[in-house]
């Protein structure tokens, strides 16, 4: 396991101990090495920011950032002038070398996203590994993310969840990566486009079944809502109206255990099976609705078998 560096050197204090804080930072890693710090921005509110992050992009030697022009804004808010190198899916390749050079040089340099926590469904993996295979020190600075937000708003138990990001926007695909979620016994967190928050309910309603979850829209913003009911509802609500605006989560409840005994009281195994069978071959259905249902292969497979003869 490798070992971050820890900055040292803050002006600003730390009321629970000796933990890394912001600041120009010496390096555990080596003298002369810089140090990549990732640091969470606001998601709507600019006042959500910490001092450790405003600490730290004060005393960066470059920031690289999504779109400077979201950048720039934030920082002048905060009266921080400071280059900033643009770094996005599009470019992140070509520009990881250059910041890795820089910081083996010794730079300070920070990472932001245009909101939250830089690398949770925005740009920075690459460069984070690249600096870990290099040796280079990386810290994180924690703050705003719109997943734990909505998690933490929805009402939904927050004792084991997983962050799935963006479905797939086509509903095929998205029916078969909502399906791989469907047995996973954890609250699940989705990240979704306005325009296609209507259809992507309906198909975690037809995969995931009746379950309670929530939609949380514009967070920490003027116009923030959450929404919740069981998905079928939610799905029905929003498919009536107009596109909703804003930026949204979807968060959505564990599969129910069944009782001792009982079996999964989940989706209805004939409906989802005809509908999987619809749209795919017999073996790709049977994995599908083994998936979403939770019941064993085996039986799906003798399910489908039937309801083919049936059909005829
Ligand atoms: N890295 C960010 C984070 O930590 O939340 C997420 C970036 S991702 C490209 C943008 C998506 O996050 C939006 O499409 C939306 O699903 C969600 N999001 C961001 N800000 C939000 C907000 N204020 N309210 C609700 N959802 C938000």
């Amino acid at each position: 396991m490798s070992r971050r560096s820890e900055p040292r050197g803050s002006s600003s204090g730390n009321a629970q101990g000796d933990e890394p804080s912001g600041g120009r930072a010496a390096s555990k890693s080596g003298e002369g090495r810089g140090l990549l710090s990732l640091v969470a921005t606001p998601i709507g509110n600019l006042g959500d920011i910490t001092l450790r992050a405003l600490e730290t992009l004060r005393a960066a030697d470059a920031i690289a950032c999504e779109d400077t022009r979201v950048t720039a804004k934030l920082l002048a808010r905060h009266g921080i002038e400071r280059p900033l190198i643009a770094y996005h899916e599009h470019n992140a390749r070509q520009v990881e070398p250059q910041l890795i050079r820089r910081l083996e040089e010794g730079a300070q340099i920070a990472l932001v996203s245009d909101a939250g926590t830089p690398l949770l469904s925005d740009p920075g993996e690459g460069l984070v590994r690249a600096a870990i295979a290099s040796g280079i020190g990386v810290t994180a600075l924690p703050g705003p993310s719109a997943a734990l937000a909505a998690l933490s708003l929805s009402g939904l138990s927050a004792e084991r969840f997983l962050f799935a990001g963006f479905p797939p926007p086509r509903s095929g695909e998205r029916r078969r990566f909502l399906a791989e979620l469907a047995a996973v016994p954890a609250t699940l967190i989705l990240y979704e486009a306005p325009h296609r928050l209507a259809e992507s309910l309906a198909d975690m309603a037809a995969v995931f079944g009746q379950r309670p979850a929530a939609i949380a829209r514009e967070l920490t913003k003027l116009h923030e809502e959450v929404r919740r009911g069981s998905l079928a509802s939610l799905a029905a609500e929003i498919g009536g109206a107009a596109a909703p605006r804003g930026e949204i989560v979807v968060v959505v409840a564990p599969p129910q255990q069944p009782a001792a005994g009982e079996e999964a009281g989940g989706p209805d195994l004939d409906a989802v099976l005809r509908d999987a069978l619809r749209r795919l071959s017999l073996r790709d259905a049977v994995a599908e609705a083994s998936a979403i249902t939770g019941l064993p292969r085996r039986r799906v497979y003798a399910r489908a078998l039937q309801l083919q003869e049936e059909k005829g």
